[in-house]
């Protein structure tokens, strides 16, 4: 299996981390590592929680279910969902994981209250006009905050994005920048963004959660 060597690599994206912070004058202690383990087995998770990772991120409800029974005894971990989640599987999703980092409709975000226990949640927005994206228009902001802070079982922490893919690590920067900008508008502390190839650029623009997998976990094979 691929894990060989993962505590080099995860030695090598905290220095990564600490530098970025360093260089934009932020304490790395504020930003979170995120280690995305969609693709991977259950066992990924457990040797990274070995190395004292705590926060996990998935894609996809389904596939957790099958690593959750494997992995929901390890005392302190959080288990983010960065996928898109349909309503119908809102139910479920409340139920295995403490954090929905994907939430983009008021529809969705009924669903998720409806489930009747805390979560926190943040929105992710849409800052690229690339079709398959999902995510809620800057513009639409606004009203989908109002609507969570309406339910009441939902603590809205801050925002999240993913950016088109590009090789280019200062490709994403004016996303990452515009990101901040609307949750300073807002009020709200929490910035997901930032990912293996562009995690230096998400820094230097305040990001507090970097989301990685390939860096930490190798190259996934495609589904
Ligand atoms: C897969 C994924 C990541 C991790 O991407 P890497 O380039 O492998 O670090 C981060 N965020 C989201 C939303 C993802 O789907």
């Amino acid at each position: 299996m691929a894990m060989e060597g993962l505590a080099e690599r995860l030695a090598v994206v905290r220095a990564r981390i600490r530098r970025a912070a360093e260089r934009a004058r932020r304490d790395p202690g504020l930003i979170r590592l995120l280690a995305v383990s969609k693709i991977f087995p259950a066992e990924a998770i457990q040797e990274a929680y070995g190395l004292g990772l705590r926060e996990f991120g998935e894609n996809y409800v389904q596939e957790f279910e099958g690593k959750a029974p494997l992995v929901s005894a390890l005392a302190g971990a959080r288990f983010h969902l960065i996928g898109h989640l349909q309503s119908n599987k809102a139910a479920r999703a409340a139920e295995l994981f403490q954090v929905v980092q994907t939430l983009d409709s008021a529809k969705l975000a009924r669903r998720l209250n409806e489930a009747a226990r805390p979560l926190d949640v943040m929105l992710e927005v849409k800052l690229s006009q690339e079709e398959a994206k999902s995510g809620v228009d800057p513009a639409g902001v606004p009203a989908l905050i109002a609507s969570v802070r309406a339910c009441a079982n939902l603590r809205l922490r801050g925002l999240m994005t993913m950016p088109p893919w590009s090789e280019d690590p200062e490709a994403p920067r004016e996303c990452f920048r515009r990101l901040r900008e609307l949750a300073e508008a807002h009020g709200l502390s929490e910035l997901s963004m930032g990912m293996s190839n562009d995690l230096e650029t998400a820094i230097e623009e305040g990001s507090t959660c970097v989301r990685v997998g390939t860096a930490l976990f190798g190259k996934r094979r495609k589904g």
